[in-house]
């Protein structure tokens, strides 16, 4: 990969504030972005402006440790919660953070975007879990993001928003609009009735098909979900992927509309009459 110049990424970050704003994603001074500039120095968003109107001089240089190295103003304040994706992700060069609305709103809802639904959500995200509550800006932050952060490139953030990491910073951003795009498909599906999901099978096809898209998404989907679930840290995902009977690759979801065949009709007279004769039946 043909690295790109610091000027080059202080304009691309410029950029990406100005979609994530005018796409809604962050209100007023919401949401930060950073990039890796080299071994030990990060550039990152400052705090307290709007991501839609940045300019590439407003950029924080910082090491590792989040200690400012050059720039007029301060880093961002959920700083801490990008160093946390450094440390743990070495070949992660970028991350966004944000509130897009209707992810945002599944992560006020406590609903994870967990279910395989869409083929190129399971190939580039796999699962979006929730990371638990924190309050912003302090260490609670990166302490909720560590959990998730080694086998998820993008989840969401409890009653706050979403986070993406990527292997440069577009591919961070898409993330984020992935993210967005899956929400927004998931709550109008469950409005019609609710998803079918893919099976099993189907979501193992996709994940060895990762590979041949230039996807190198970091974690397999768990092959026992119960045993994952009480772990601190995630090193698979969970992924809600029903198995089929053979051949069947849609499954209707747990909320999902009750099958012709499942559904139990009965009129006031057809009830009344199956309880006389249960009571016929017990004398
Ligand atoms: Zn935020």
């Amino acid at each position: 990969m043909v690295m790109r110049s610091e000027p080059q990424l202080r304009a691309d970050i410029v950029e990406i504030g100005r979609r994530l704003y005018a796409r809604g994603y962050t209100a007023s001074n919401d949401g930060n972005i950073s990039v890796r500039l080299d071994d030990d120095r990060l550039l990152m968003t400052p705090t307290n402006v709007c991501k839609g109107f940045m300019h590439e001089q407003m950029m924080v240089v910082t090491d590792l440790e989040g200690k400012k190295l050059s720039g007029e103003r301060n880093p961002s304040s959920e700083m801490q919660m990008h160093l946390e994706v450094y440390r743990q992700r070495p070949e992660i060069q970028a991350v966004v953070h944000a509130h897009p609305p209707v992810a945002t709103a599944f992560a006020v809802a406590g609903i994870p975007l967990d279910r395989a639904v869409l083929a190129e959500v399971v190939t580039t995200l796999g699962s979006v879990p929730i990371a638990e509550y924190a309050t912003p800006s302090t260490q609670e932050l990166p302490a909720a993001v560590r959990k998730y952060v080694k086998a998820h490139d993008g989840m969401l953030l409890a009653n706050h928003g979403a986070l993406t990491l990527g292997a440069d910073l577009f591919s961070a951003y898409y993330k984020m609009e992935t993210i967005e795009h899956f929400a927004n498909i998931s709550f109008v599906a469950r409005m019609l009735g609710g998803e079918r999901l893919l099976s099993r099978d189907e979501v193992m096809r996709l994940q060895g098909l990762r590979g041949r898209y230039g996807i190198t998404s970091p974690a397999p989907i768990c092959a026992d979900p119960i045993a994952a679930e009480g772990d601190d840290s995630a090193d698979c995902q969970v992924l809600f992927a029903p198995t089929a009977s053979a051949g069947e690759r849609l499954v209707s979801g747990r909320f999902g509309p009750v099958g012709a065949d499942e559904e139990i009709r009965l009129t006031y007279r057809e009830l009344t009459a199956l309880i006389e004769d249960a009571v016929r039946n017990l004398k």
